[in-house]
């Protein structure tokens, strides 16, 4: 990651402002922005991502049908949903109400004077029947097809339930999908080999073309959100899992890194999963009974960065065209933001569109996004960082008190970070 941001600050320098380099050489004239940020950067990012987004929607589907299945009472998934649901709404709700005090305290947008130079389309918020009637698939190979992840989860969940109560049946039909769930996790191992080189290639890219020079009337926005995004990803979660569960919170912090790196470099809850997951479950030790649910669950419902994002830009919006908020629009923010993460999947830039239906509740106009649009690529990234520690930080939380949790693995330093040998000789053979 370090090497990657490193790289793209250099060929920043050398290439400013969306410039080429081009070096004539014998045969040809070699473009230094052509072969690397849209050639070898671009082509191993975006393969890198794809394959992360290929493993979503089959591990989903397994590993919660194993992990359901697995759950010696079933009437246990109503209370384990309650909480899970409960917990996620809570933190956004936090985070939210916490950026607005914030923005206000700061006013980003005083004395700011700008006319949007981009155009924003904005979407209606969709009613909270249409959300709940949207989470009950029709067609469940239409749900895995468009990869909506809370009808696969409603879908797998009732599977499981159905496998549970099936005899001997569902016990052969479990069998098959334990089996099937060790050769996923298998598949994500052998994927994992190459993160690295996508992490790299992925922030190279980026930061070839990004330069915080350019935020000029946005930086003091740009800095509210991102103090934020770090108070609550390194203050708030760290209190909430001290008095909730009376775990170390520095172990949870160091045990994220590398699923923090994953949802900066992406910029998506939802390609993260296979991470989160194996995060949660192989050095956080929280059982996949619990994990398997909560996780996915977490990246489409759960956005509390996100929240915070909208939290600021609502403010900050209402200022530059000087517009008074009532306390009753605040309310109405922090209700709609909240109601409006259950609706949208954890993918790049979706925090925006979100934001453009907070908006349109309390009457500001949408427009005024185009504003904010150009920083926030990098805001997307961190904020996803903050998203997914949401979702692993409530998955333990949840884990723990349901006693679905080993402590041992916890504490352990060294869990799950033994780097898998993978022995493809017996496949050559074969
Ligand atoms: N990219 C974010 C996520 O995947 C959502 C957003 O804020 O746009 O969690």
């Amino acid at each position: 990651m370090i090497a990657g941001i490193v790289t793209g600050a250099f060929l920043q320098l050398i290439m400013p402002n969306g410039s080429d380099l081009v070096i004539p050489l014998y045969l040809f004239d070699f473009s230094v922005r052509g072969f690397f940020v849209d050639g070898v950067f671009e082509v191993i990012g975006q393969i890198f991502v794809a394959s992360l987004r290929m493993l979503v929607v089959p591990l989903v589907f397994v590993s919660l049908i194993c992990g359901t299945c697995s759950l010696k009472d079933t009437s246990k998934l109503g209370r384990i949903g309650g909480k899970a649901i409960g917990l996620y709404l809570m933190t956004t709700a936090i985070a939210i109400s916490f950026a607005m005090s914030l923005a206000l305290f700061v006013s980003p947008g005083e004395g700011v004077n700008m006319a949007s130079e981009t155009t924003f389309a904005s979407k209606e918020a969709p009613s909270l029947a249409q959300v709940l009637i949207n989470m009950f698939p029709s067609n469940p190979f239409a749900s895995f097809a468009q990869g909506n992840m809370l009808q696969v989860i409603i879908f797998a969940l009732l599977f499981g339930i159905a496998i549970a109560l099936s005899g001997q049946a569902g016990e052969r039909v479990a069998k098959i999908f334990t089996d099937m769930n060790e050769v996923i996790m298998r598949l994500v191992a052998i994927l994992m080999n190459i993160a690295p080189y996508g992490v790299f290639c992925l922030l190279a890219g980026l930061f070839t073309d990004v330069s915080l020079k350019t935020f000029g009337n946005l930086l003091v926005y740009f800095l509210v959100v991102f103090f934020a995004l770090l108070v609550h990803g390194l203050v708030t979660y760290p209190v909430i899992l001290k008095v909730l569960t009376g775990l170390n919170p520095l172990v949870f912090l160091k045990k994220m890194r590398n699923t923090i790196v994953f949802a900066f470099s992406t910029s998506s809850s939802n390609a993260t999963i296979p991470v989160t997951l194996e995060t949660a479950t192989k050095k956080m030790g929280v059982k996949n009974s619990i994990a398997s649910f909560t996780v996915p669950l977490g990246a489409t419902i759960n956005m509390d960065g996100t929240a915070i994002m909208q939290g600021v830009a609502t403010v900050f919006i209402a200022q530059v065209f000087n517009v008074d908020l009532s306390i009753t629009d605040f309310l109405m923010v922090i209700l709609t933001a909240t109601l409006a993460s259950i609706g949208t999947a954890g993918v790049p830039g979706v925090g925006l569109i979100m934001l453009a239906m907070v908006l349109e509740q309390v009457g500001l106009p949408v427009e005024g996004i185009g504003l904010i649009i150009g920083v926030d690529r990098l805001l997307d990234m961190t904020r996803t960082a903050v998203n997914v520690t949401g979702d692993t930080m409530v998955t333990l939380i949840v884990g723990k008190t349901e006693g679905e949790f080993e402590k041992d693995i916890y504490l352990d330093d060294k869990a799950g970070t033994q780097i898998e040998e993978i022995d493809f000789h017996h496949l050559k053979e074969q």
